[in-house]
């Protein structure tokens, strides 16, 4: 009989590697919606809305031998986990890919999916209404913002609020200042080098001034915080000697365990693997978590750990590649042997920001 494992979350990492494993263990995934939101489209689909039909893509079609649970987990313990409703569901293996959360009309917060479109669309219609819009962060996210809404609406004035005093300054010059010429022939003007003073939200769009650390102001219709990723890791709050890192991500050792659990794993967003909160990230731990629970089902027998002592420890990418489209056709890639320009990042993501690649994971 094949040793079970729960995979707690079906984001990119526990929705992929539930599909990849269904073979060899008896797989359970657990997520709190009924549908998976394709992340990196939510940008433009706040500028073209019609493009959510297309990204919330049920759970019903993903796997055809593991069983997906639609619950919330409350509690997870050496062996088994605790459903909202008080349900205990018993496993050999665990895997915490609970991600993180962002703004409210990038990703959604609760377990409704209705409510989450709701919040995407009134974030559009407000989009729509104002003249002026504010994007505070130039991190990747409010970079690709600024892209989408000015390719797409010329007519707004839009403004891009930096920390830092150039785009990307971990990447090649190249890169970042490439973006930023992009950025301005589209009309958006970039604040360099400032903080915001009195951002009232992290998560929600809002109208109003923002005050900023160089003594100057802006006062915008619409203001779209794009400040980054909080790791939801409270779940790990009850495992023995867990620590955490920056953005409450849980740290996790080399073989990515977030505690003196030898079963208990931790993956993507919420882990702190010493990568980025990426998709890109994920596709790295992706097959070494694969290889590792094959090892894991094939040997059910040995000890965890001597089993893990034969496969090479995790790494993290080293310098991870970046594709960053401003709309469908513009933009910039960095690829590891080099920095490419509007072509490569259209035919690589803007065009279809590989909604492809997911519904067909998704098996529509
Ligand atoms: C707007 C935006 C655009 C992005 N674009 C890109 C991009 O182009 N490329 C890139 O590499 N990265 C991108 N990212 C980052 C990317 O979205 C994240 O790295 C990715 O979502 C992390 O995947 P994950 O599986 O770790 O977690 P998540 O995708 O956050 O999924 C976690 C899942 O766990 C579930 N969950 C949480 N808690 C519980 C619980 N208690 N019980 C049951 N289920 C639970 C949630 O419902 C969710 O489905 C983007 C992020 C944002 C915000």
């Amino acid at each position: 009989m094949n040793k079970k494992l729960i995979i707690v979350g079906g984001g990119y990492l526990g929705a992929e590697l539930a599909k990849s494993l269904q073979n060899d263990l008896d797989v359970t995934l657990i997520d709190q919606r009924d549908a998976f939101v394709h992340v990196p489209a939510m940008i433009r689909a706040i500028v073209t809305p019609a493009l959510l039909d297309k990204t919330l893509l049920p759970y019903s079609g993903l796997l055809s031998k593991g069983k997906f649970v639609k619950a919330k987990v409350t509690h997870i313990e050496e062996h088994g986990v605790t459903l909202e409703d008080g349900t205990q569901l018993s496993a050999d293996y665990i895997v915490i890919a609970t991600g993180s959360t962002n703004g409210i009309a990038f990703k959604p917060v609760g377990n409704s999916i209705d409510e989450f479109r709701n919040t995407v669309e009134e974030t559009h219609a407000k989009l729509i209404a104002a003249k002026s819009i504010a994007i505070v962060g130039a991190g990747a996210v409010g970079t690709e913002m600024a892209g989408e809404i000015a390719q797409a609406m010329p007519d707004k004035t839009i403004t891009l609020v930096s920390s830092e005093t150039s785009l990307f300054p971990t990447m090649p010059d190249k890169f970042g200042h490439s973006l930023a010429k992009k950025l301005n022939e589209f009309g958006v003007e970039i604040k360099w080098g400032c903080k915001v003073e009195n951002l009232k939200s992290t998560t929600q769009p809002y109208s109003g001034t923002l005050r900023l650390s160089d003594d100057t102001s802006i006062e915008a219709d619409l203001i779209i915080p794009a400040i980054g990723s909080k790791a939801a890791s409270h779940l790990s709050d009850s495992l023995p000697n867990v620590c955490k890192s920056s953005n409450d991500r849980v740290n996790v050792d080399e073989y990515l365990r977030p505690s003196s659990f030898a079963n208990v794993f931790a993956a993507g967003d919420v882990a702190d693997s010493k990568d980025a909160m990426t998709i890109v990230a994920i596709s790295r731990q992706l097959p070494w978590l694969t290889k590792m629970f094959k090892a894991l089902a094939s040997d059910q027998d040995l000890p965890i750990d001597e089993v893990l002592r034969k496969m090479k420890p995790y790494s993290s990418w080293k310098k991870a590649p970046l594709l960053l489209p401003l709309g469908p056709e513009k933009g910039n890639s960095y690829l590891v042997i080099g920095t490419f320009g509007s072509w490569v990042t259209s035919k690589l993501k803007g065009k279809d920001l590989f909604i492809s690649k997911y519904r067909k994971l998704f098996n529509l």
